[in-house]
């Protein structure tokens, strides 16, 4: 399906209609956020294979990765907005001492406003309509830029949302980097973003010359990192299905592994096991390995494994007309390799030796701070030693990936990796403003006439 980019001149009505809408209540009440919810929910339920086609033509991605990653996260969340929304938009009266006992005082919570959500390519579809459901669930009017690099699920949205969703309150509008900074110089009350750091950057630049709050989940290199009483087998298969999974391009994939030598030894002898386990003797053939996402990134990923010093005891076969790369793993990686320059974000899995965990904490320290850690021991004394000392988005013990499917844990970074947090409640929380409310009465002035001047000594008791 092909994606049409929104023509840029269209912007300021598309906007203006939004912000019409949301100035006259459109979205406020929480039977219309319901009503929208529901048909968010019934868009992913009715249009499952189209949507799992669509990922399958822009990634080859398997069906069963699509609806765990995306499709039922989705849908799990708007059930639990849906069931959850009266409560959440309660007014929370608030503990005051009892000289405001009388007072009324509360937080009334309201939606922020029109706000932007911008998507990134590699989970298109929960990384735009995850936030959407806050969005929804808070009574904002929308405006939805998805990434223009997956077209046949972004242009399949596309027409998804027009038909299933108000369109006087929440519109798509398609477009590259080019058209996006024209996006950006209209003023949004929040915006919600999911990329790269360095996109990233551009776009808090661009909000603060309207003082616009921003969401920012960006990336980063997440280390898995192996103390030697780790259980080997179990690692290797929790770290493979972790790196493959949509073949490595996960914001949350362990991008590295950081361990001793005997460590190392052990896992290089059990990782091919495990990939010919999963994907067979030649990936390739697999249907349950998916394809990276175009020759630009195909481009970056072969690169690196062109310029790496370390030695690639696996994989290594690549085939750009395919845009295939075979799972790799690269053993004696140092500090200044390529592959520990930038986020890898593909199939390509780089083994670091140090002396011992605590100059493995001394490196993770020293970089940005990850998205995630994923530290595998059997000892809760060395994973608590780990989390005292490093700082992460989140952490996984002896798992990875896994953080993103509970949706009552914060999903966000820290520095580097991000600006805030979301998922289930949290997103909501994103989207809404906390107004405080105190009500003072017309007969209160007896009691609060002291506070007037001409001021006495009683004056300052107050
Ligand atoms: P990207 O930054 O290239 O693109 C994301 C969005 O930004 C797209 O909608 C794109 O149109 C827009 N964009 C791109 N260039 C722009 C520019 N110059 N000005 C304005 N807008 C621009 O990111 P990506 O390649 O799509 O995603 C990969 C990165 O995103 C990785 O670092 C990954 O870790 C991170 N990521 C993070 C999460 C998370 O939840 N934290 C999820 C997925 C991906």
């Amino acid at each position: 399906m092909q994606l049409t980019y929104t023509n840029t001149a269209e912007y300021s009505q598309i906007i203006d209609d939004l912000r019409k809408s949301f100035t006259n209540n459109l979205t406020k009440s929480l039977s219309y956020r319901k009503r929208q919810l529901r048909q968010l929910y019934k868009l992913l339920e009715e249009n499952e294979d189209e949507i799992c086609d669509a990922l399958y033509k822009d990634l080859r991605r398997p069906k069963t990765e699509t609806m765990i990653g995306e499709i039922s996260w989705c849908k799990k969340e708007s059930l639990d907005a849906i069931e959850n929304l009266d409560g959440w938009s309660k007014p929370e009266y608030v503990k005051v001492g009892i000289a405001h006992a009388l007072n009324g005082c509360h937080i009334r919570r309201e939606p922020a406003g029109t706000v932007l959500i911008i998507g990134a390519w590699n989970y298109p579809v929960l990384l735009l309509l995850a936030p959407f459901i806050g969005a929804i669930s808070a009574g904002c009017t929308v405006i939805l830029k998805p990434s223009e690099v997956p077209d046949n699920t972004s242009a399949t949205l596309t027409k998804l949302i027009s038909k299933y969703l108000d369109q006087n309150a929440y519109r798509v509008v398609n477009g590259g980097s080019e058209e996006t900074m024209e996006l950006l110089q209209f003023r949004f009350d929040h915006i919600f973003y999911t990329g790269s750091g360095r996109v990233g950057k551009i776009i808090m630049t661009e909000a603060a010359k309207h003082l616009t709050p921003v969401t920012l989940e960006l990336g980063g290199k997440s280390p898995a990192i192996i103390a030697k009483d780790a259980d080997i087998p179990i690692v290797a298969r929790r770290l493979i299905w972790g790196k493959t999974f949509n073949c490595g391009q996960t914001c949350v994939a362990p991008d590295y592994i950081i361990c001793e030598r005997s460590v190392q030894e052990a896992l290089i002898k059990e990782f091919p096991r495990v990939i010919k386990e999963f994907l067979g003797e030649n990936p390739q053939k697999s249907k349950d390995y998916s394809r990276i996402i175009n020759q630009k990134q195909f481009d970056r990923l072969n690169n690196m494994l062109k310029k790496t010093s370390g030695k690639i005891i696996y994989g290594g076969i690549t085939d750009r007309d395919e845009l295939y790369i075979s799972p790799t793993i690269v053993s004696d990686v140092t500090e200044d390799d390529e592959l520990m320059q930038h986020e890898i974000f593909g199939p390509i899995f780089p083994i670091m030796v140090v002396n011992d965990l605590e100059e493995a904490l001394e490196f993770v320290r020293s970089r940005d701070i990850p998205l995630a850690i994923y530290p595998f021991s059997r000892s809760d004394k060395t994973i608590q030693h780990v989390l005292d000392n490093t700082r992460s988005g989140a952490t996984v013990i002896n798992d990875c990936l896994m953080q993103a499917s509970v949706m009552t844990l914060p999903f966000g970074g820290q520095g580097h990796s991000g600006m805030g947090s979301y998922r289930g409640k949290r997103s909501y929380d994103v989207f809404t403003h906390e107004r405080s409310v105190m009500n003072t009465p017309y007969f209160f002035e007896k009691f609060i006439g002291f506070r007037y001047p001409p001021y006495t000594q009683r004056n300052d008791k107050i």
